[in-house]
């Protein structure tokens, strides 16, 4: 990114009333530690730290501008040129630069939201207009109200299409990031019980992600899970197309064929799709992807080939060598009710391994119904899966809930991962898949570390 200054100082102009300077930015950046070289640093303030504490670090890294809240004292080492942007609120006036940096730039914005699937959309959806657009997205999981402007502010002045992942906790906030992004396609992968505790009901969900439709543009297109009453139930103002397995879905996923590296599945009469995915859910991912890769002139080989290049971010389902022969499943980035019942789904129906074993971990941010969300994940866990160990507070929910009924499959709940792990080494060899699945504090990825063969 390179703001020249004329535009950047008439943009700051419009919010700062600053007059014109010399300066020329590359970047913006605020973490003072990383601030680089001809940097604009926007020092925030949180709940622990406040950025404007860190002016010095980013100034010897080389920041050449500041945003600095109004009224705090400006240190005396900065030089009396130094150009300082006085602002009420840094964050809002980075969040107003992102809106008009995107603007300026004016690419094509696909903004998606959605309880689970976001981050592997965004991923499908970019390999596929990468093959064709000089195309600028959303790194890791850079999704909220910082985030977000920051992977606008970070994106080449050549970019032509902008893919931005937009997450939420708390109702109103996919309202800010749309408003930022004003997307031309608005997605919803779907609706799932992440966040209830914020938002109340499932309802709730859906109308914290319905929220994408205030920024969506009048002439934009939203994109949605169309097997989902509580988004099917509704009219929209803007052109919508729906995905889903569902036969009056505009497009509709069928003969799904889960294989030991890929997900192949149709898509309309005529067109088959391979993903280096496993599981329905992501062809529903999938097919956002195509969607917006056929709007914007892909073809199904570039499409294709889009899927058999790309990249996923990491810690999603990630099948990998462990001891003795076995399979692990590093699925411990996250889980919601919804996520894990489709990871379970997953091995299940994944051949040919003779013993599938799940290790399971309590899922955050589910409010007082917790325990019941726990309870219910055991009407999922049925055969062919052999056994299940399961680590966390409310995860002994689960082994209760599996424990009383008659499944006759074994389930067992430890206090530490240390119990756990030692149990589960009966179950590491060959033709074995163990599933790790768990809220991200949970840290099951050091139990993954623990089984994985030593190279
Ligand atoms: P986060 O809120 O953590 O950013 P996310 O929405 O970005 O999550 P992903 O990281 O893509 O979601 O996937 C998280 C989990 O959700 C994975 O375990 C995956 O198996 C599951 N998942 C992905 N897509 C779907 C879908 N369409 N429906 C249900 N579950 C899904
Ligand atoms: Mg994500």
């Amino acid at each position: 990114m390179l703001f020249n200054t004329d535009w950047l100082m008439r943009l700051f102009e419009d919010f700062t009333g600053m007059p014109e300077n010399d300066v020329s930015v590359h970047s913006v950046e605020t973490d003072s530690r990383k601030a680089a070289e001809k940097s604009l640093f926007v020092p925030l303030v949180g709940e622990k730290f406040d950025g404007h504490d860190y002016i010095k670090q980013a100034f010897d890294n080389g920041a050449i501008a500041t945003f600095w809240k109004k009224g705090k004292p400006l240190p005396n080492f900065l030089p009396a040129d130094f150009p300082v942007f006085f602002v009420e609120d840094t964050l809002l006036a980075m969040q107003q630069l992102a809106k008009a940096y995107r603007d300026k730039v004016d690419p094509v914005v696909i903004g998606i939201t959605g309880s689970n699937g976001k981050t592997t959309t965004k991923d499908l959806v970019s390999a596929v207009v990468w093959q064709k657009y000089n195309t600028h997205f959303t790194n890791g999981n850079f999704n909220n109200h910082i985030g977000l402007p920051l992977t606008i502010l970070s994106m080449d002045p050549k970019t032509e299409v902008l893919v931005l992942e937009m997450g939420m906790n708390h109702s109103g906030e996919i309202a800010t990031l749309t408003k930022i992004a004003e997307p031309d396609y608005g997605i919803i992968t779907n609706i799932g019980e992440a966040h209830i505790e914020y938002l109340g009901s499932r309802e709730g969900i859906a109308r914290a992600k319905l929220e994408i439709l205030q920024g969506l543009k009048h002439d934009g297109i939203f994109i949605f899970n169309g097997d989902e009453p509580l988004l099917q139930m509704q009219t929209y103002a803007q052109e919508t197309i729906t995905c889903g397995f569902h036969e009056d879905n505009d497009i509709v996923i069928h003969d799904v064929s889960v294989e030991a590296q890929q997900t192949v599945f149709r898509l309309g009469a005529d067109e088959t799709y391979r993903i280096p995915l496993l599981g329905e859910h992501h062809c529903q991912n999938a097919a956002y992807a195509i969607t917006v890769g056929k709007k914007l002139g892909l073809q199904h080989h570039e499409i294709q080939r889009a899927f058999d290049e790309m990249k996923l971010t990491g810690m999603r389902f990630e099948m990998l060598k462990g001891k003795n022969g076995s399979i692990i499943i590093n699925d411990a980035y996250n889980a919601s009710p919804s996520s894990m019942r489709a990871s379970i789904e997953v091995v299940k129906q994944l051949k040919p391994y003779a013993v599938k074993v799940l290790v399971l971990g309590d899922m955050f941010e589910l409010g007082s119904d917790a325990e019941q969300w726990h309870r219910q994940m055991a009407d999922s866990i049925t055969e062919p899966i052999s056994a299940v160990l399961t680590y966390g507070h409310d995860a002994q929910y689960i082994a209760s809930a599996m424990n009383s009924g008659q499944t006759g499959i074994t389930c067992e709940h430890f206090a530490s991962k240390e119990e756990l792990l030692k149990n589960l080494q009966t179950y590491l060899r060959p033709e074995a898949l163990i599933l790790f699945k768990a809220s991200r504090g949970m840290n099951f990825e050091t139990m993954v570390n623990e089984v994985l063969e030593v190279t």
